[in-house]
């Protein structure tokens, strides 16, 4: 079967890989259909992700098929289309046993740690896979980037009486904001890219959105979903007495605290890491309903055969887009599949 390989940074190349193994008695064959495109998957083409090892197979937001199951699945059937959680835990460490999974010690995340969904067939646990009836694949991979918005908020526990400040509107704080959105009325998104201002005005206009923080305002919540350090450290300055601040984003450069804020003000400080499996039928749920709507999300839609390109456009800058996801055009059926013969979307 043929995978995409990013080989070195900037560099896609095709391959030819062996069919995976039968799946195992709680496992489960799937046929990779689509593929979001996310921040790690740019870093990663970038060189700039200090987790990925090259050569290495990219892909952890995924909607995929099932085609064969093991003796003992009984959560999917074959045919079922799913997202799937991408990371996989020891299941023996203290935070799996006391319920974290999502910051196990040994974690690892598909097309990061380990080779992921940029081929066509993958064997995985089967409890990892959370299906839809309802979804198309574009929308089951976007579910894994949802489940980081998610897990920031469930970390958050909002209350509905509070105001709520978003710093950073990318795919990550789009996702924080329509979960912030489910528990807050009182939502403030600050964002310095004019397009992406304009995507929120048009999209959630029940949202306050601005280039800068509100002058004299505080917030009982503030999440930090721009991964620069400059920002995180002035988050401080903006929560409210007695108030949470919860770090989405990561950065890879030390943050400094202002601590007699922090300790005046009696913050509460919380990263929020991956998600958790229940996030995954909770969200899937949430799109079905409709109290979740992502189809404004995916901007473009393209194969996967055109990725180094992608890739290149996105980087550089030429093509904006709040959400890639690619096809994986080199299934059989895949392109007169879900989307029909449609490659691209017009919103
Ligand atoms: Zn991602
Ligand atoms: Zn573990």
């Amino acid at each position: 079967m043929r995978s995409l390989c990013l080989r070195q940074p900037g560099l896609f190349e095709f391959q030819e890989d062996p069919e995976p193994q039968p799946p195992g008695d709680n496992e489960a064959l799937v046929a990779v259909h689509a593929i979001g495109i996310c921040g790690t998957d740019l870093s990663g083409y970038l060189g700039k992700m200090p987790f990925i090892q090259y050569p290495r197979l990219l892909g952890h937001e995924l909607g995929v098929e099932v085609l064969q199951i093991g003796r003992d699945v009984s959560n999917v059937r074959v045919g079922d289309r799913c997202s799937i959680e991408p990371y996989s835990n020891c299941g023996s460490c203290g935070p799996c046993i006391n319920g974290k999974p999502n910051c196990c010690e040994q974690l690892k995340v598909l097309g990061v740690h380990v080779n992921g969904g940029m081929t066509e067939r993958l064997v995985v646990p089967a409890h990892k896979l959370h299906p839809s009836r309802q979804l198309t694949f574009p929308e089951l991979a976007l579910v894994e980037t949802l489940a980081i918005g998610c897990h920031a908020v469930h970390r958050a526990q909002i209350s509905d009486v509070e105001n709520v400040l978003i710093l950073g509107a990318g795919p990550i704080g789009l996702a924080t904001l329509e979960f912030a959105r489910l528990h807050s009325k009182d939502v403030t998104v600050v964002e310095l890219s004019e397009d992406r201002r304009k995507f929120i005005a048009k999209h959630y206009p029940d949202v306050q959105v601005a280039s800068l923080p509100p002058v004299g305002s505080s917030f009982s919540t503030v999440f930090d979903a721009t991964g620069n350090a400059q920002s995180m450290s002035s988050s401080v300055s903006l929560a409210a007495f007695g108030g949470k601040i919860v770090f989405v984003g990561i950065t890879t450069a030390p943050v400094i605290l202002d601590d007699p804020l922090f300790h005046r003000r009696e913050l509460t400080l919380l990263a929020s890491r991956n998600a958790l499996p229940t996030d995954f039928p909770y969200i899937i749920k949430l799109i079905e309903s409709g109290q979740i709507r992502v189809e404004q999300w995916i901007s473009q839609v393209e194969n996967l055969e055109d990725a180094q390109e992608i890739f290149a456009r996105i980087s550089s800058g030429s093509l904006q887009a709040v959400k890639v996801v690619l096809m994986n055009s080199f299934l059989a059926g895949a392109t007169t599949g879900f989307w029909g013969n449609k490659t691209k979307i017009d919103l």
